[in-house]
């Protein structure tokens, strides 16, 4: 398969786009999105499946190869299997996969295998029904637990939990999560609290370095080593518990960020181009949609202002920033 034509200033080849295919979700995760008061983009400017396909036709002749649906809740959007179905039709397209918080997920996880997903990303902030509820502002984690299981056996594999760690509020369910790769083949991510979005002190506050996961298998006396890593594991380094059956890895977007090995692009779900995920820079591509090569010029374009990193880290010592932090949402650009 030839190199990907999408090459930024430093070099970084671009085979990965994360597509959000709603900005809409049935939860209001604390970190994620306000409880009420929320503008949400009117239906007439969110992207068709058609739409999206047009551009990922155009994308994977330029060296995409890698696609991640996300939201939102990928799983308000009706009948995704649909845009799976037509995503996994395109030549040079490899490997479709979801990041859902999985409350919808058991009931169509079986469809969309069949369509052509090849696997799933679950978010699950806690284990414990009354703190899950309080997270997500009214989620269900038995609905949760249940796709896990329906993907485990569907094939959906590997199945990744992603876990985003907040001090105070589920830092103490840190080896509850390791045992679930004891018992089960899965792959859980603690993530660290990125602040996207919302540069308030919450974030500051409830901000924790991922350190403190080695700290607690060590404050146990439990054994762990490096694992090979996961097909498409991205950023996250993966490690394994002692005869455990799955792996957990680290993603750690704040104190050691992956910027120098970025090979993603997002396209948000009204239809822009946003080459880094923490900037404010975007460029709208669905009016241009049906003209390929004004398709193509823009996603170069874009890709000709992608930053060499983000600067999380200075936002966490306050201090100066060379770009304009985005206003967006992780919601509106799809985490
Ligand atoms: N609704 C789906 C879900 O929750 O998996 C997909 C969209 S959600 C925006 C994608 C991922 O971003 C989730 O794993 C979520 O936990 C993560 N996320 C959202 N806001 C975040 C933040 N401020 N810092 C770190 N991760 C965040
Ligand atoms: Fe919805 Fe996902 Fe954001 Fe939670 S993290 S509010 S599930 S989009």
């Amino acid at each position: 398969m030839s190199a990907s034509t999408l090459v930024d200033k430093f070099g970084r080849q671009h085979d990965y786009l994360r597509i959000s295919v709603t900005d809409r979700c049935n939860l209001r995760c604390i970190y994620c999105m306000p409880e009420e008061g929320i503008e949400f983009e009117p239906s007439a400017n969110i992207l068709g499946y058609e739409e999206i396909a047009e551009v990922v036709r155009v994308l994977a002749g330029m060296g995409v190869r890698k696609l991640r649906l996300t939201g939102g809740e990928p799983l308000v959007r009706k009948e995704l299997d649909v845009l799976v179905s037509m995503l996994s039709g395109i030549p040079g397209i490899e490997d479709i996969s979801l990041t859902t918080n999985g409350i919808f997920l058991a009931p169509k996880a079986e469809r969309l295998k069949q369509a052509g997903l090849t696997r799933v990303n679950i978010s699950l902030d806690s284990l414990k029904p009354e703190r899950f509820k309080m997270i997500t502002r009214g989620g269900n984690v038995n609905k949760v637990l249940d796709s896990i299981d329906t993907c485990l056996k569907v094939g959906l594999s590997p199945v990744k939990l992603n876990i985003v760690l907040m001090n105070g509020i589920n830092d103490d369910e840190i080896a509850d999560f390791l045992m679930l790769t004891k018992e089960r083949p899965i792959n859980v991510r603690f993530i660290e609290y990125m602040p996207i979005g919302h540069n308030d002190s919450q974030w500051k506050n409830l901000y924790v370095p991922l350190q403190r996961v080695f700290d607690e298998c060590e404050e146990r006396q439990w054994a762990y080593s490096t694992a090979p890593s996961l097909q498409s594991s991205g950023p996250a380094g993966n490690y394994k518990l002692e005869e455990a059956m799955g792996s957990f890895g680290l993603i750690h977007p704040v104190s050691q960020h992956f910027c120098s090995t970025c090979n993603r692009l997002r396209l948000t779900a009204d239809g822009y181009i946003k080459p880094c995920l923490a900037w404010t820079e975007e460029y709208q591509v669905r009016n241009v949609i049906g003209d390929d090569e004004a398709v193509r010029q823009l996603f170069l374009r874009a890709l000709g202002t992608k930053p060499e990193s983000h600067e999380m880290f200075k936002q966490l010592a306050d201090e100066q920033t060379t770009h304009t932090p985005t206003s967006r949402r992780m919601s509106q650009i799809g985490g």
